[in-house]
């Protein structure tokens, strides 16, 4: 007797079932429908592309087996898609594909570019009263192309993302991502591109959502069962800006679901836009084909701001919250905290709350004061090639004279006080240091020590000298 194809399908899925976990069961193959069986062909439907590039990419071994255990050497496989259409024709049409396990990533590229989107697809943001494709883009308002000061550390970022944000889609740069270190304006960047096309083209679909919300909601989707909501809400964008994507790292799932997307948005014309702490190349724990997507468009770095720039960045935003601070205190935070821009704008904050407090104004004095602690944990470490460069400047003596066997007064001056700071302000052992000054021994460093603290002791001019250089130490 002929077996009917739902027989078959559902045989089929006795065997899948036992081989995967349920939860994968029920996310890809519970929404499946057996369509027809003609001969050894059976057909089944699945409800987008996306699905079917996913049981191609993931389960094509297995569904290529379970079939042909019950179709004989010869069973195929063909997959029905319904594709949904966005027009008004009402019902979704279908569109046949074969399974040929060829690999999804050669066949990715060479799939025809799927019809849009459902019109009431779900928003994984869950914003209620959702009618017509009216998308909250959740960009924060405050972070423009205005106010993101232009310096030679943002440079070639900030003109690349002024041109995506001029022509979403239309330039080479696809994707933009943008890298730097903790605190430098990546999201500040990026949010202003989604920011600029809003305001240039309301209409276009604009989404901005860090990699680790994205994360969330794919679990949550595969949880809901509303994988297919959650992909189709995505694909559906014009612009998606992706904050942080090394946190991706080690999420190999998140990580295929977003690379489909990528792909689709990619081929239709849209706009990525993403964001990561370190350079494309550098990322850890990303599959290889995700990063080489990532590599395709432009990658631009953020480095640190220069003196300029800090104290450009702190004007503005003084500018923007409408206060003032003499310049010199502005000009001593924008020296003294050098690590990023977060640090720095939390200093000032940390100072105009200080000064209400204690209702007094900020002068020089009251801000080094308040600052101390702050400047202490963000300082460097003092290295002793730092001192010894310090001291023979101050000194006016060639640098490596110091290592040498000289024995001219100033010299032996001048590395005598190296010794003396290093010993103070490294933790380098006393062999260390007497190694570093010329190879000498530690007997050598502890004499330079004594002799130091002896004269300052008794000599006004040298301690003045001493006290200079350190003062000039922890100015850096
Ligand atoms: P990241 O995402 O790289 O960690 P953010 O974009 O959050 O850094 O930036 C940290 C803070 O510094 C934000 O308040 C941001 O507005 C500010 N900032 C960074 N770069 C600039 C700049 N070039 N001009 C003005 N503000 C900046
Ligand atoms: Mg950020």
């Amino acid at each position: 007797m002929e077996k009917t194809c739902t027989e078959v399908w559902k045989n089929c899925l006795h065997i899948i079932k036992d081989n995967i976990p349920t939860q994968s069961f029920k996310t890809w193959f519970e929404p499946i429908s057996a369509l027809k069986l003609d001969g050894n062909v059976l057909t089944i439907q699945v409800p987008s592309l996306f699905f079917y590039e996913w049981l191609e990419e993931h389960y094509v071994g297995l569904l290529r087996k379970t079939v042909k255990k019950q179709l004989g050497d010869e069973g195929r496989l063909e997959y029905n898609i319904v594709v949904d259409k966005s027009s008004n024709s009402g019902s979704p049409y279908t569109t046949n594909m074969p399974s040929n396990g060829n690999g999804a990533e050669a066949k990715v590229q060479s799939m025809p570019i799927p019809v849009s989107i459902n019109k009431d697809i779900k928003n994984p943001f869950i914003i209620p009263g959702l009618k017509k494709l009216n998308v909250d883009p959740q960009l924060n308002t405050n972070y423009t192309f205005e106010n993101y000061i232009e310096g030679d550390c943002n440079r070639l970022a900030r003109s690349a993302g002024y041109a995506v944000a001029a022509k979403p889609g239309g330039t080479s740069f696809n994707p933009l991502m943008i890298y730097g270190g903790v605190g430098l304006g990546k999201t500040h960047l990026a949010q202003a591109i989604g920011n600029e096309i809003k305001r240039n083209m309301p209409d276009k679909l604009v989404i901005y959502v860090s990699c680790e919300k994205f994360c969330q909601q794919f679990v949550d989707s595969l949880k809901n069962n509303t994988i297919n909501d959650f992909v189709n809400f995505y694909q559906a964008m014009d612009v998606i800006i992706m904050d942080d994507v090394h946190n991706f790292a080690g999420k190999e799932k998140t990580q295929d679901i977003f690379f489909h997307i990528f792909n689709h948005l990619h081929q239709s014309g849209k706009q990525v836009i993403l964001t990561s702490d370190k350079a494309p190349k550098d990322l850890a724990g990303l599959e290889e084909r995700l990063l080489s997507r990532f590599k395709w468009g432009l990658s631009a770095d953020l480095q640190i701001p220069d003196l300029e720039t800090r104290i450009a960045i702190l004007k503005k935003k003084m500018y923007a919250d409408g206060i003032e601070l003499p310049g010199e205190v502005i000009e001593y935070v924008a020296h003294n905290i050098d690590n990023n821009v977060r640090e720095l704008e939390g200093a000032m904050v940390s100072l105009l709350a200080q000064s209400t407090l204690n209702k007094k104004d900020i002068d020089l004095a009251l801000a080094k004061q308040m600052l101390k602690n702050f400047i202490k944990n963000t300082s460097k470490e003092i290295s002793m090639e730092y001192i010894q460069k310090l001291v023979c400047e101050y000194f006016e003596v060639p640098v490596d004279m110091v290592k040498s066997q000289t024995r001219k007064r100033e010299i032996v001056q001048a590395r005598q006080i190296s010794m003396y700071l290093s010993k103070s302000h490294t933790k380098s052992s006393l062999k260390t240091i007497g190694a570093f000054f010329g190879g000498r021994d530690h007997s050598t460093v502890i004499y330079a020590c004594q002799t130091v603290e002896d004269l300052i002791e008794t000599d006004k001019k040298f301690k003045a000298y001493v006290n200079d250089i350190q003062k000039k130490l922890k100015m850096s």
